[in-house]
């Protein structure tokens, strides 16, 4: 390719709204631009990009007995509602309806279509295992798009799914996406973090999210310092050490506490507590097939809310109630909220508070809190569960070294569904003994988009992107100092086509511009290696420049096309 007939639009400056490095570099590269919220075109630059980390996923899911199908991003209402994802899923999903008045939507994920084909496609367990996969256009309205092409509305991912007769077949399954999805990112450049994830209220018994730290990230993950353990915070414990309270078995005090609201406000107050002596309650609307119900967390004061971990704990969609529902369930406003007495409602509370005494909490009386509250005798627990957030430094539940916690990228996720779908869809096969059993599934996804984003976050400098060479969109660039001078043209049109010769991705900067201009675009679109021919041909040398390395070297015009391939299949 010559560059002056490609469409490479790079730019001076960051675009305004952007604030993580890959959005700004990508649109500034010329790889992206933005058409509305969350939709992005790319760009011939971009998506060559694009494409290589699409061929590097192909060829792991291939190498694991995947197949590739092609399937519609277009689905009618019906199969979605014979899992019960059609309610079950809120806003995120783009529905309308089509000429004849049919509920439509846009694919966000396929795990429906595919237990289709296997449901019509499957019938014994001699045609199991199979794992299957697409890659292909996903859409999700989501609440917050933002940072680029990380969290698009409509994006690229390589989904797969598994169909096993058992669940050991499953594990197998499993454990091949988590080895292909290690060599995946490895061969992206990208180092890739497995953490335990939550299955979320749609069930399912293991689920595995890989993830790449960077500031750009919207995760947090918890990670030892010394052991393997890593979780998602949403996911992660901790081995705090209990708070000792003392001995206190004294009756339920009642006091008035006018103007407290907070657990902060209770510490200072006369006659107040220690935030770690405090019980903090929170009311949520759980929903259910009923409608929405009232249930009540109960955490340690000066302990924040994992809303995942709830959401786990309950085991429903959980959102927070408005204060006229919280007076409706507790009887007093939020600020002098508890659990003391309640009977009807139910209590989730966080195992940390468990065998505690001489607890303060509300009152559920306007201004009135209750002290000497003991969690076993005064309080009707419905279950113990991991309702707080685990924070930096505290010791890791495997081997007690501290936690670290760092924002991180999901960019593939894991996760046995079991008989999820099978079950609500009637996918079934035969097993060793004819019987019918429903089919054992997992499904796999990537963000191809994610892929080339973390990479960017991963290998970048003020200059711009530095390319590991598995996703470079060219190997090396050639470009001479002088468009005007004879013998630098002859030596860079003669190195384009040995480069070219030897099947190496070559561009030829032959623009008549400044190179401090040309050199600054070639290092902003991160081409791993540039050779100038320049005044250094006098001398039968030419300039290599390594973009990650950022050295330069004088290399032999002869000699460099031997240097650059060793260079690339090193
Ligand atoms: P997140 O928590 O970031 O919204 P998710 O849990 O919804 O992600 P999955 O449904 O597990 O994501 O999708 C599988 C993969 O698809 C993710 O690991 C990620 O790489 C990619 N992905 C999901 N949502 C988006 C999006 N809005 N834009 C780009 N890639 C996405
Ligand atoms: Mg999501």
């Amino acid at each position: 390719m010559r560059w002056s007939q490609t469409f490479i639009p790079t730019l001076r400056n960051d675009p305004a709204d952007a604030e993580a490095a890959s959005h700004k570099l990508m649109v500034r590269a010329g790889l992206i631009r933005q058409l509305g919220a969350g939709i992005y075109s790319y760009l011939p630059i971009g998506w060559r990009i694009a494409k290589k980390a699409e061929a590097i996923v192909r060829e792991e899911m291939d190498a694991i007995g995947a197949q590739e199908f092609y399937l519609p991003a277009l689905h009618p209402a019906e199969v979605w509602k014979e899992s019960g994802r059609w309610d079950a899923i809120g806003g995120e999903m783009f529905r309308f309806k089509d000429r004849k008045d049919a509920e439509m939507c846009l694919g966000m994920t396929c795990e429906e279509i595919f237990t289709v084909l296997a449901r019509d496609g499957l019938s014994s367990y001699k045609q199991l295992p199979q794992i299957w996969y697409q890659i292909q256009c996903k859409f999700r309205d989501e609440p917050r798009p933002k940072s680029g092409v990380l969290r698009g509305r409509q994006f690229t991912m390589k989904d797969s799914y598994s169909f096993d007769v058992d669940a050991a077949g499953l594990d197998v399954a499993f454990d091949k996406h988590a080895v292909a999805y290690k060599k995946i990112f490895d061969r992206c450049g990208i180092d890739s973090i497995p953490v335990e994830a939550s299955s979320g209220a749609m069930g399912g018994s293991e689920s595995v999210e890989f993830m790449a730290q960077s500031s750009a990230g919207e995760d947090w993950i918890a990670r030892c310092k010394k052991c393997d353990y890593s979780a998602n915070v949403e996911r992660a414990v901790s081995a705090l050490a209990p708070v000792e309270d003392a001995p206190d078995d004294a009756a339920i005090e009642k006091f008035p506490t006018p103007g407290i609201r907070t657990i902060k406000d209770l510490v200072t107050f006369e006659g107040g507590a220690a935030a770690d002596r405090q019980i903090k309650t929170l009311v949520m609307m759980k929903r259910g097939e009923e409608g929405e119900t009232p249930v009540l967390l109960l955490i340690q004061g000066d302990d924040e809310l994992n809303e995942v971990g709830a959401i786990d704990a309950v085991g429903a969609a959980l959102r927070p109630a408005h204060e006229e529902e919280i007076v409706k369930a507790l009887g007093a406003k939020p600020g002098s909220l508890g659990a003391v007495g309640v009977k009807d409602i139910p209590v989730f509370a966080d195992k940390r508070l468990k065998g505690r005494v001489g607890m303060t909490t509300g009152a559920n009386h306007d201004d009135h809190h209750v002290r000497h509250v003991s969690m076993e005798r005064d309080i009707t627990v419905t279950k113990w569960a991991d309702l707080r957030l685990v924070r930096d430094g505290e010791p890791c539940v495997k081997c007690g070294a501290p936690l670290d916690l760092k924002k991180a990228i999901e960019i593939g996720h894991i996760f046995k569904l079991g008989l999820r779908y099978s079950e609500s869809m009637g996918a079934s096969v035969t097993d060793q003994n004819g019987k019918p059993v429903p089919l054992v599934m997992g499904s796999y996804g990537i963000g191809i988009d994610r892929i080339v984003a973390a990479a960017i976050e991963a290998h970048h400098d003020d200059k711009g992107i530095k390319w590991p060479l598995s996703l470079a969109p060219y190997a090396v660039v050639v470009s001479p100092i002088k468009m005007n001078d004879e013998a630098q043209t002859k030596a860079g049109e003669e190195l384009y086509a040995a480069l070219q010769a030897e099947g190496i991705e070559v561009v030829y900067d032959d623009r008549n511009d400044r190179p401090g201009a040309k050199f600054k675009d070639h290092e902003l679109v991160g081409i791993p290696y540039r050779v100038v021919p320049g005044r250094g041909l006098a001398d039968g040398l030419v300039e290599l420049y390594d973009r990650r390395a950022d050295e330069k070297a004088d290399v032999p015009l002869a000699d460099v096309v031997a240097e650059l391939k060793k260079r690339l299949s090193a």
